[in-house]
């Protein structure tokens, strides 16, 4: 029988976990020394002793842990999990019934209600994210509610709970009948190469779906293309796919040659007419000044930190100077799709970055229109912090 701590609220702090704010920081509560155990469930209670809600133990960069519910006599078991999860799959009917696509995120965080736990599905197989030691301890039961719920064909997981927040996982694959890797995955049509056995990030990233959608739908047809920090070239095959004249591929990472050949390949799309270039972006920014070399549509979307040999790069602070590069080597009314997971700051912050660059570089632009994290990646109401993503596609004025 575990007993349940009771965690003391500062004074300063009660009304806005009344108000329903999720996350716990240490410095928020009176007495953190008492949680031991990660998974340990814990009453908030306010000076007085009154309960304001419950939560688990699981250390994050982020905090301490979530808070799970408003009801002090709620029970953090089976039944509560699979109600969560059974919640969070109705939300997501019409992406189960979208013929055109089948990977898609299914259990968002504290948007659905558990921080520090993400279910993403492809085709049919599952991965979960465990995101610290503590949410990981109630492996069981969640697996058991998507056992009774999810019609998958295999679960695999990443286990991202180091004390770094790294990857940490030796063996992926938890239940059911083992995908044959890469598995094809659809997005709107389009083909997607993914690997869920092979280190955190798989291939895709599926928040940035509605941004690849407007990028072959509205700005690819006939137009020369930029794809910086390109990863597997998903925004490449996005435009390639939408008619653009050339694609041309930027990333760091010797990998991404290969898989960017893949994901063209997948697609039916002749890689050889396409350009893919390991390179670091900013080496390559100097390289298409120099060759004189323009874009109708350039693609932004850099990692929040990277580490090179050569730099530092951070989106907080380097944003603009990305941008300036990017207006440099961009064609009158071309196109810039800015974009950042950067979650320190928000969209107003990003758009004064973007106002910056345009303003040195003396140059107008238009806003055209703007993409936070799509209707899988819920956004908890009170905790608006949990939509990281920003993009920004904005057109250079003459
Ligand atoms: N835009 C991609 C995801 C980018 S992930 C997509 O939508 O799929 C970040 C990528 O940036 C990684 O592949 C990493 O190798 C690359 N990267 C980091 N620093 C870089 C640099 N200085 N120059 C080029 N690529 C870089």
């Amino acid at each position: 029988m575990t007993t349940t701590i009771d965690l003391y609220v500062k004074q300063q702090q009660i009304a806005k976990y009344k108000k329903g704010y999720p996350l716990i920081h240490n410095e928020v509560v009176t007495n953190s020394e008492e949680l031991k155990k990660e998974g340990s469930i814990f009453n908030l209670r306010d000076q007085k002793n009154q309960f304001i809600a419950k939560g688990y133990y699981g250390k994050q960069n982020k905090g301490l842990g979530w808070v799970l519910s408003y009801k002090q006599n709620e029970k953090i078991d089976f039944v509560f999990f699979k109600t969560k999860i059974e919640q969070a799959m109705e939300k997501r009917k019409n992406f189960y019934m979208d013929p055109n696509t089948n990977a898609f995120r299914i259990f968002n965080g504290e948007g659905d209600g558990v921080g520090g736990l993400t279910i993403d599905n492809f085709d049919g197989y599952y991965l979960i994210n465990w995101y610290s030691e503590g949410i990981y301890t109630f492996k069981d039961v969640v697996i058991r509610a998507l056992d009774e719920l999810g019609d998958y064909r295999a679960i695999y997981q990443k286990r991202r709970f180091n004390t770094k927040g790294q990857y940490i996982d030796d063996d992926d694959f938890v239940k059911g009948e083992r995908g044959e890797f890469p598995i094809i995955v659809q997005e709107n049509g389009m083909n997607y190469a993914v690997y869920l056995n092979d280190g955190a990030m798989v291939g895709i990233f599926l928040d940035q779906r509605d941004v690849r959608r407007v990028i072959r739908d509205k700005y690819a047809n006939g137009k020369n293309v930029l794809n910086t920090f390109s990863y597997t070239g998903a925004f490449s095959i996005a435009a390639a796919v939408g008619g653009a004249l050339k694609t041309t591929s930027v990333d760091l990472a010797k990998r991404s040659k290969s898989k960017t050949i893949e994901q063209f390949s997948v697609n039916g799309i002749d890689f050889e007419q396409q350009d893919i270039i390991v390179m670091d972006v900013f080496d390559y920014f100097k390289y298409a000044k120099r060759k004189k070399l323009k874009f109708d549509l350039v693609v932004l979307d850099p990692p929040s930190f990277a580490r090179s040999k050569k730099r530092t790069f951070s989106t907080a602070k380097d944003y603009p100077v990305l941008i300036k590069d990017t207006i440099d080597i961009t064609e009158k009314d071309g196109v810039i799709v800015a974009s950042t997971n950067n979650a320190t700051f928000g969209m107003k912050k990003f758009k004064g970055f973007i106002d910056k660059a345009f303003k040195e570089m003396n140059v107008t632009y238009k806003i055209l229109e703007e993409h936070t994290l799509p209707s899988d990646f819920s956004v908890y109401p009170s905790f608006p912090q949990g939509d990281y993503l920003k993009v920004v596609i904005v057109q250079k004025i003459g």
